[in-house]
């Protein structure tokens, strides 16, 4: 794909708000889109197919694979896929919106480089470890084994930060939407 469409990748390690920013940013700005990712891992409560992802087995994923229908794709969690099609993106941008990627941060860095000068990538950063550790603990999801297999990737992953455009600190929610509100508005206006 060679024409110069934008995009705009969110990516943080796992509990730092980005979904949360990434939904705020989707309903302030109607000319954003979100773009459906695949996935090989079950739907979740009311998770919907085709809306949240677009859930398939982990064959037909590799066989995407095979066929180069991906922008990026990276296997998450152990044994997990998940991976941005090329589709996907064409379908948004054939609407004339621009489309807006919740990735994990690897995949960030792919899509990154494939779009050097049309992307804005946007890294969101918990306040701390500890405080990651709180918020993790008050899903009451994790067992203490998988709550520190998430905090070492959370620390790994930061590590990452300075490949990004710009970086929002998480610490109080509302300043964090005003501030990614604000940078994806003046990317929009370019
Ligand atoms: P969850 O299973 O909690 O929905 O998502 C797990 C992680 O996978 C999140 O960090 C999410 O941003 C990331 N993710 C979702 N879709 C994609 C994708 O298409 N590519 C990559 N690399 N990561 C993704």
């Amino acid at each position: 794909m060679a024409f110069p469409h934008k995009l705009i990748i969110i990516t943080a390690p796992s509990g730092s708000g980005k979904t949360s920013i990434t939904k705020h940013l989707m309903q302030h700005f109607p000319q954003l889109a979100f773009s459906v990712s695949a996935a090989t891992r079950a739907a979740r409560g009311k998770e919907v197919d085709g809306v949240d992802y677009h859930f398939i087995s982990e064959e037909d994923f590799k066989q995407k694979i095979r066929e180069e229908a991906f922008i990026e794709w990276e296997m998450v969690y152990e044994g997990k896929y998940y991976g941005t099609l090329k589709t996907e993106l064409e379908r948004i941008w054939l609407q004339n919106k621009i489309p807006v990627l919740d990735i994990d941060v690897k995949g960030a860095i792919h899509v990154q480089q494939q779009f050097p000068s049309t992307s804005l990538s946007l890294f969101i950063q918990p306040p701390s470890v500890e405080e990651l550790k709180k918020r993790l603990m008050g899903r009451g999801t994790e067992s203490e084994e998988s709550l520190q297999a998430r905090l070492n990737k959370a620390a790994y992953e930061l590590s990452f930060k300075q490949h990004f455009n710009e970086v929002i600190i998480n610490d109080q929610l509302e300043k964090a939407y005003a501030e990614a509100t604000k940078i994806v508005g003046d990317f929009l206006q370019d």
